[in-house]
């Protein structure tokens, strides 16, 4: 198969020297893209400005804000079959980014922010034969907000984990994560390596295409 993985933070500019980012490492996504790759996908991965090594075998594309990681999805999606976006993209960006480095003396509510675009949102519109697989990181209500988003985003499935749980989510190796299916089905699997839950996933998303749900 042809998969593109998304992976890692997003920044969004302020001005020259400051941005507006998160927590992610980008371990979830590249581990993703590197069991693909050992598996004998074709493998496109869209990475944010992360500090981990690229997988061998992966095409790496780097963006560095959610307009440009926008634009490599859309550029891309036409050619893939799986779409799998572990990206935690930034919710919102600046409205304007100032040429100069702003001063602290400058008074006022220095920040406007405004809505980047759903990059998984568009996906779940514009796609033909893709498979979309998303992520949900929350801190609470985590199987009704992950649910949410997979109608909403119009997903076939989506990985969630509580990131304020010990050993899941941000910026560590491991990860637990609960799997909800389009049909509505859900699997938790227990703490793992994320380069486990990563083989796990590429394994679900074979056996989702082969069977076609
Ligand atoms: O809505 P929320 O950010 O929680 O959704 C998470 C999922 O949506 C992740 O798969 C993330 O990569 C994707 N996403 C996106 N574009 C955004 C925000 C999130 O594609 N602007």
């Amino acid at each position: 198969m042809r998969i593109i993985v998304t992976a890692g933070p997003t920044r969004e500019a302020i001005d020259p020297v400051r941005f507006i980012s998160n927590k992610s490492s980008g371990r979830m996504g590249y581990a993703i893209a590197a069991a693909a790759a050992r598996l004998g996908h074709e493998v496109r991965l869209i990475s944010g400005p992360v500090s981990i090594p690229a997988p061998g075998k992966v095409a790496v594309e780097r963006v560095q804000s959610a307009d440009e990681m926008f634009r490599a999805v859309k550029k891309s999606l036409a050619w893939c079959d799986v779409l799998v976006m572990a990206a935690a993209v930034a919710d919102w960006k600046p409205a304007s980014v100032c040429a100069h480095k702003m001063k602290k003396r400058s008074t006022g509510s220095l920040l406007r922010l405004v809505r980047t675009p759903d990059i998984l949102k568009w996906a779940g519109r514009n796609r033909k034969k893709q498979l979309l697989v998303g992520f949900a990181a929350e801190t609470r209500g985590l199987l009704a907000e992950a649910g949410r988003k997979l109608r909403e985003k119009n997903l076939d499935l989506i990985v969630a984990n509580d990131v304020a749980e010990p050993g899941a989510g941000f910026d560590v190796p491991t990860n637990r994560v609960t799997l909800i299916h389009r049909s509505g089905q859900v699997e938790c699997w227990p703490l793992m390596l994320k380069t486990k839950v990563a083989g796990r996933l590429i394994k679900q998303i074979e056996s989702m295409l082969s069977t076609g749900v």
